[in-house]
């Protein structure tokens, strides 16, 4: 499918050839160079990107559809119809691993069955005539037309993903452009230089160096789309795991105000309540000169999951410091987050922490603060600091609440033109 060029290629006869030699060379080292290229280049990206098996798939489809151009090109020893066997295998063998991988990397289902069809069918139907009732015309249609139909059912698959982005139109688009190449251009070549009874034929169509062009050309352009879809997967990486604490989990000072930005502003779309959270716990300095580091990071991870598993997937929680986490509510009031910080002081102070000696105790003081008008991120954590503060001064282990209004309230574009 979509670069990969199934064709017979002539130069098994190369004495025979009226173009001349350098030509030839050249055109037909094309595809198995530029090939080799792309499948060592994914080869370097899966290396560093274990994570995405679909790139290691791009690798060797694209290393092995050189092969295959290669045997087109040198014929091995096992003689001519042996080779061309080969050659058309190794093609199968790309195709069914480019497809797979672009079905994959869109989190799909790879459809073995169709792929199975179309490309068994194909290369049945090539060895038929190959070894039952040899015919170089019937080859072609053959191999193109199991490629032609392998590509669009690709391009099948991809259409329910085809408006995420442009990457993926344009490899939608690809497959079909792939898919009309193996059926409408196999068909012209046969219909206006065909049948071809020889090689020889085959090779003198005019037609020929196009097809070769637009399968490099092709090639090119869907590595192209794949090579940028790469490039978003692993930045789409990174900038999770600059996001995230590797400790506790949760996003860390970074990711929470970047992801509490977005909240704040989906509130004031919606003109809905938000009320922020914010824990420290106590004495944890006592703690970790007690127990050790190891065991402090233990009750850092403890923590966390209790206020990752209350705060849910609608709000943001997130540890910003050390020992101290905030979480962002939605929805809610000053009365439901304080609500909210009480379940979670009790729920701490009363259990306890695996690896710690029984009986030893682990609280939490917490700064609670509701969004005032289109208050800002920064002032409200100020507030919710402020109020923390004072469940420090009070003796820890308790919530306190900000009243204070905040001095300039905040009224984003989106609320006054909307
Ligand atoms: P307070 O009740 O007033 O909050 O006292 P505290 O001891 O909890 O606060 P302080 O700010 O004095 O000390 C915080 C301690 O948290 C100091 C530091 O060693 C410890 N800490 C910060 N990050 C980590 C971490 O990742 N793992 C462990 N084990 N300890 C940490
Ligand atoms: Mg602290
Ligand atoms: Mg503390």
């Amino acid at each position: 499918m979509f670069g990969l060029a199934p064709y017979d290629l002539p130069w098994g006869k190369v004495k025979k050839a009226k173009r001349p030699l350098d030509t030839s060379l050249l055109i037909a080292l094309l595809n198995p160079t530029i090939a080799l290229a792309l499948g060592s280049a994914f080869l370097v990206l899966w290396l560093h990107q274990r994570q995405h098996p679909y790139l290691g798939a791009l690798a060797a489809s694209y290393s092995i559809s050189a092969i295959g151009f290669l045997l087109q090109h040198f014929m091995l020893p096992i003689g001519m119809a042996g080779t061309k066997l080969l050659s058309n295998v190794s093609f199968t063998i790309a195709a069914a691993c480019l497809s797979s991988a672009v079905v994959a990397r869109y989190g799909r289902r790879v459809p073995y069955v169709g792929i199975a069809v179309m490309l068994g069918g194909g290369l049945g139907a090539f060895c038929w005539f190959l070894f039952v009732t040899p015919d170089l015309t019937w080859r072609i249609l053959a191999m193109n037309f199991g490629f032609g139909g392998l590509s669009l059912l690709i391009a099948a698959e991809l259409r329910t993903v085809r408006h995420n982005g442009p990457v993926e139109m344009i490899l939608f688009v690809l497959s079909l452009v792939s898919g009309a190449n193996f059926f409408v251009r196999t068909l012209a070549i046969v219909i206006l230089h065909g049948p071809f009874i020889t090689y020889e034929g085959f090779y003198s169509s005019s037609y020929w160096t196009t097809a070769v062009l637009s399968h490099a050309l092709l090639s090119l352009l869907v590595a192209l789309c794949l090579f940028t879809a790469a490039a978003l997967d692993i930045m789409h990486t990174l900038k999770a795991e600059t996001f995230t604490d590797p400790l506790s989990g949760l996003l860390n000072r970074r990711g929470f105000e970047e992801r509490g930005l977005l909240l704040l502003e989906r509130c004031s779309k919606a003109n809905v309540p938000l009320a922020l959270v914010l824990a420290d716990l106590d004495h944890f300095k006592a703690l970790n000169d007690r127990h050790g580091h190891a065991a402090g990071d233990r009750v850092i991870t403890d923590f966390a999951a209790k206020l990752r598993m209350a705060t849910g997937a609608r709000g943001v929680a997130g540890r910003i410091g050390g020992e101290e986490f905030a979480v962002l509510l939605p929805l809610a009031d000053l009365a439901a987050a304080r609500l909210f910080a009480e379940a979670i002081r009790t729920l701490y102070s009363s259990g306890s922490v695996d690896g710690l000696p029984p009986g030893t105790k682990v609280t939490a003081s917490f700064g609670v603060a509701a969004r005032s008008g289109g208050e800002g991120l920064e002032p409200l954590m100020r507030r919710a600091d402020e109020a923390l503060y004072k469940a420090k001064r009070n003796g820890r282990d308790s919530v306190r609440l900000s009243y204070e209004r905040p001095e300039t309230v905040f009224v984003p574009e989106s609320l006054s033109v909307g």
